[in-house]
C-alpha cells in the first residue's frame, strides 16, 4: 500500500476518523432522536469488531492518527471494551478517544481504561435533574455523574470533557452552572451549537444559541480570556482570568471551521462520510465482505476523501439536512 497521506481536493489532510460502533442508544435526546420509533439496524448489517479493526488499520496506514469511538451510544454495544483493546494496538494511532452519554460509564470505566482509552467526552446538557430529564427523556443525571466520577479516578484518562448542546430557550440558564462546574472540577466543559441533525427535524436557525452569546453570559460573571487556537481545534477555548480553569465553545453553525477540517466518519454499517452534512456516502462494508484487498479498499477510500465537501451549507438558502440524523451518523 502506498504511504501518501489521505488528502482531499481542497488540500486538506485527513487525520481524524470518527467510528460509530452502533446506531442504538439508551437515551432519546431531543436534539438527536425521536421520542420513540427509531428503527435499529439489523445486527448483521453492523460492522463486526474485526471489520472495524481492519478498516481502522487501513486508515492508520493512510495517515489517520486520531480515532474517536461514538454512536448511537457506544457503551451499549456488547463487549465494547474489547474493541477498544483491539484498536489501541493499531500501529500509527496516536489518540484513541470515546464520546459517550455516560450512563454505563460507572460499569465500564475501569475496563475501558485498562483496554487503552485515552480521552473521553461525556455529554451532559444540564446539571439539574429535571432539566437533564427534559432533554434526554431519561431520569439519569445521577447515574451519569457517578460514571464521570468513576472515570475521574483514572488520571491516565486526560482530558475528560463534558459536552453540552446549546439550545436557545434552554441553555442560557446552563451557562453559569457549567462555568462553575468547570471552575470547581478538573473536567473541561464545552458547549456545542445545536446543528440540523435532529431526527424530528425541528431544528431552526433561531433555535441555535451561539457560542458567542453563551460566552458573553459567562464573561459577565467570570471574566474570560481567549486562548490561542490549536490546529484543527473545533472549540474556541477561554481561560477564566482568575486562573480557575477554562471553558470552550464549539460553534459549527455561527463560526464554521470547515476550512481546517481534517475529519471523516465511518457509520456503524460501514459507510464512509466525508462531512457531518454529507448527502453522499461511500460503502466500505460490501467490498470488505466481498473480499477486497487493502489496496482495493484504499482506492475506494482515497476517491471518496478526494471528494470531501469544501464546507457545510447550513447557513445558505436551500440547505437540506442529510437523510440520517445524528445518532445514525455518529457524532
Ligand atoms: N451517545 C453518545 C453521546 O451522546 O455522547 C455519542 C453519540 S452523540 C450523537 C455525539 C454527540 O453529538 C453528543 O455530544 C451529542 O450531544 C451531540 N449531538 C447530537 N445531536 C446533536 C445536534 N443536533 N446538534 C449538536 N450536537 C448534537
Ligand atoms: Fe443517544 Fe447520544 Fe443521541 Fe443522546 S446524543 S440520543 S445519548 S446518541
Amino acid at each position: 500500500m502506498s504511504q501518501d497521506p489521505l488528502r482531499d481536493a481542497h488540500g486538506r489532510l485527513i487525520s481524524d476518523l470518527r467510528v460509530s460502533v452502533t446506531d442504538r442508544c439508551n437515551f432519546r435526546c431531543q436534539y438527536c432522536m425521536p421520542a420513540e420509533g427509531m428503527p435499529w439496524l439489523d445486527r448483521a448489517d453492523v460492522l463486526s469488531f474485526e471489520e472495524i479493526k481492519r478498516l481502522v488499520r487501513l486508515f492508520a496506514a493512510l495517515g489517520v492518527t486520531d480515532v474517536r469511538l461514538t454512536g448511537g451510544e457506544p457503551l451499549v454495544r456488547r463487549d465494547f471494551p474489547r474493541l477498544v483493546g483491539m484498536l489501541a494496538a493499531v500501529e500509527g494511532l496516536e489518540d484513541l478517544s470515546l464520546t459517550t452519554n455516560g450512563y454505563l460509564l460507572e460499569r465500564d470505566a475501569d475496563e475501558l481504561v485498562a483496554a487503552g482509552i485515552g480521552r473521553v467526552n461525556v455529554s451532559i446538557d444540564s446539571l439539574q435533574r429535571d432539566r437533564f430529564f427534559q432533554i434526554t427523556r431519561r431520569d439519569s443525571l445521577a447515574q451519569v455523574l457517578r460514571g464521570l466520577e468513576a472515570l475521574a479516578r483514572h488520571p491516565e484518562v486526560h482530558p475528560i470533557k463534558v459536552n453540552a448542546v446549546a439550545m436557545r430557550g434552554f441553555s442560557e440558564e446552563e451557562a453559569i452552572p457549567f462555568a462553575d462546574f468547570a471552575r470547581s472540577t478538573a473536567f473541561q466543559v464545552r458547549f456545542i451549537e445545536f446543528m440540523p441533525l435532529d431526527a424530528d427535524r425541528e431544528w431552526a436557525s433561531d433555535a441555535v444559541l451561539s457560542g458567542e452569546e453563551l460566552r458573553s453570559i459567562v464573561d459577565a460573571v467570570h471574566p474570560l480570556e481567549e486562548r490561542p487556537r490549536e490546529p484543527h481545534a473545533t472549540a474556541r477555548v477561554y481561560r477564566f482570568r482568575d486562573g480557575r480553569g477554562e471553558i470552550g465553545f464549539v460553534n459549527p453553525v455561527s463560526d464554521p471551521f470547515c476550512g481546517d477540517c481534517n475529519r471523516i466518519r465511518l457509520t456503524a454499517e460501514g459507510r464512509l462520510r466525508t462531512c457531518l452534512f454529507s448527502h453522499h456516502e461511500t460503502d466500505l462494508r460490501d467490498p470488505l465482505r466481498a473480499g477486497a484487498s487493502d489496496g482495493e479498499l484504499e482506492l475506494v477510500v482515497r476517491e471518496a476523501v478526494w471528494r470531501k465537501e469544501l464546507k457545510h451549507r447550513v447557513n445558505e438558502p436551500g440547505f437540506t439536512p442529510p437523510p440520517r440524523s445524528m445518532s445514525a451518523i455518529g457524532g
